[in-house]
């Protein structure tokens, strides 16, 4: 079992599509910038959504420009899209990975995309045959996997079921995610173990929400059944415009801090990564989350070193 945990940070999508400060696209495409100067690998930067449906998210395209300038970062840009739209709008402005949302509730798929599972399901698929054929990654999000705001606890063969479908279509990697932070450490490595023994461990994701303090503890519990890939948000930012009772994701500093006190390689900067969540906190003009912050600063005054 590899000792190297991808972590995908989703902040400058999932965090900051929903905040009360709307930060521009090339204050955005700053922090994106810092993240892979820190070493991440893999960063959400954006939607191709409605900009009347979420503002924040607006100008994702001007992201990708900026980006292509800057031939220095190695690491792997992805957008959400909500639909065929949304992917040709992405492939328009470049991008090479695209991450689509599937709810495993019918409630929560009709307040998403407006649409039944199984219509959800089929739009994926077709999207995932289409980037084959344009040679763009698609990556499918399965979310309120273990608990939903509108029908409670979500049906672990519902979950199975559909991560099933979606690998055998050729989905590139299918994320699991804990949309309102509701799961447990034992329903984690519960589903999680479920899912590593019929789909692929490789292509199985985390995505976890610190809702109720036990995003970390999520992680854990998924990385004890052989999950390697991560998201996380900088600084804890995050919430889901459409999903009541949804905070902030899971701090990235706190997970490759928890990651590389227990021996495992992110190819992260932790100290750097740090300096660009408080760059997001001061663009934001609120106190960044997440618990390894606290720490860095005792440690800083105390003139004692980041490990
Ligand atoms: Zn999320």
């Amino acid at each position: 079992m590899t000792n190297f945990v991808t972590i995908t940070d989703v902040g400058p999508r999932d965090g900051l599509q929903n905040q009360a400060t709307i930060l521009s696209p090339s204050q955005r495409t700053d922090i994106i910038k810092g993240l892979a100067a820190a070493g991440v690998s893999h960063i959400e930067v954006g939607s191709f959504v409605s900009p009347k449906a979420v503002p924040a998210m607006a100008g994702a395209s001007d992201i990708y420009q900026q980006l292509a300038a800057d031939t220095q970062s190695k690491a792997q840009y992805q957008s959400l899209i909500p639909n065929a739209k949304g992917y040709e709008l992405a492939k328009q402005a470049g991008a090479k990975s695209v991450m689509m949302v599937v709810c495993a509730t019918e409630t929560m798929n009709q307040k998403n995309v407006r649409m039944s599972i199984d219509d959800g399901l089929t739009q994926t698929k077709a999207m995932i045959a289409q980037g084959i054929e344009d040679n763009i990654n698609v990556i499918c999000c399965i979310a309120v996997a273990w608990q939903c705001p509108f029908e409670g606890k979500t049906d672990a063969k519902q979950v199975i079921k559909m991560a099933t479908e979606l690998s055998e279509a050729g989905a590139q990697d299918i994320i699991i995610a804990d949309t309102i932070g509701a799961a447990t450490p034992a329903a984690v490595a519960d589903l999680m173990g479920q899912l590593a023994a019929v789909v692929p461990v490789e292509k199985l994701a985390c995505h976890f929400h610190d809702t109720r303090a036990m995003g970390v503890a999520n992680v854990y519990a998924a990385l004890t059944v052989g999950i390697r890939k991560f998201d996380a948000s900088l600084g804890g930012l995050g919430g889901c415009p459409f999903a009541p009772g949804a905070t902030g994701n899971v701090a990235t500093e706190d997970v490759v801090m928890m990651l590389h006190q227990m021996g495992y390689e992110t190819g992260i900067d932790l100290e750097k990564l740090m300096q660009v969540s408080e760059l997001a906190g001061d663009m934001l003009n609120q106190q960044i989350g997440g618990r390894a912050h606290v720490w860095r600063k005792l440690q800083l005054e105390k003139n004692q070193p980041l490990v």
